[in-house]
Formats: structure tokens, C-alpha cells, sequence
């Protein structure tokens, strides 16, 4: 499958890993939007948030899991988790990814 993401996880596009389990992978955000700025997405091919069930919805709660270990270990004091679904909402790449970002101040409502 032509997917970005996948290619990240099967190695062929190499990445700034910061986390990895059997069922997750964090890596750095090529174009930062903060001075923390992660990635972390599910290694199984889910194309958005649109997608999720009660077959894979364990994997998102796994992934906020892991956003909050990755948080304690770098002292996160505060942090936004961000997901993008679909065209309208900004999301380039079809492979379902959580932004964790943090090290700025963030606004509200997020435009
Ligand atoms: P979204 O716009 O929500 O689909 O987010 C896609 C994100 O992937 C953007 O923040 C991009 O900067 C990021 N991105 C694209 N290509 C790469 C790459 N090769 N390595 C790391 N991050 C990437
Ligand atoms: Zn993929």
C-alpha cells in the first residue's frame, strides 16, 4: 500500500523515533508546529478517525497511553493531542496519527 506512515514503520522512510511497542510508533514531526511535536500513530493501516470501531477502538486508547508516558518521561508541562479526520479538517496523510504537541502556548478555539 502506498501509504507515508506505513513506509515510516516498515523502515523504508527513515524517522526521529521517540517511542515504539508491537502496536504503536512515535516519531518527530518533520515540520514542527511547536517545540514538541510527535507523531504517534497505530502500526496497523487505519486511514482516519472516521474508521475507528469496536474492533480497533483499543488502539486510540493505547495511543493516549503511550502520549501520557512520553509526557511524564519529558516533563510535559501541558500538552495538546490533536487528530485531524478528513480533507475539510487538514489531514494530508491517510494514515490515522495523533499530534502531541507541547512546549508553547496554545489558543482556543483552535482555528
Ligand atoms: P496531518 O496534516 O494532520 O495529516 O498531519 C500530517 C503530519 O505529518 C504533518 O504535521 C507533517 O509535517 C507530517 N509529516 C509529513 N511527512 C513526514 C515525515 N516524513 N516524517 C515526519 N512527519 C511527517
Ligand atoms: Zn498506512
Amino acid at each position: 500500500m502506498d501509504c507515508l506512515f506505513c513506509k515510516i514503520i516498515n523502515g523504508d522512510i527513515p524517522s526521529s523515533k521517540v517511542y515504539e511497542d508491537d502496536k504503536v510508533l512515535a516519531f518527530n514531526d518533520i515540520e514542527p508546529q511547536a517545540p514538541v511535536h510527535i507523531l504517534i500513530i497505530p502500526k496497523e493501516h487505519i486511514a482516519s478517525a472516521a474508521e475507528i470501531n469496536a474492533g480497533n477502538s483499543g488502539l486510540v486508547a493505547h495511543v493516549f497511553e503511550v502520549a501520557a508516558k512520553i509526557a511524564k518521561e519529558k516533563n510535559l508541562d501541558g500538552f495538546r493531542i490533536v487528530n485531524n479526520c478528513g480533507d475539510s479538517a487538514g489531514q494530508t496523510v491517510k494514515h490515522i496519527h495523533f499530534h502531541l504537541m507541547s512546549g508553547r502556548e496554545f489558543t482556543w478555539p483552535a482555528g
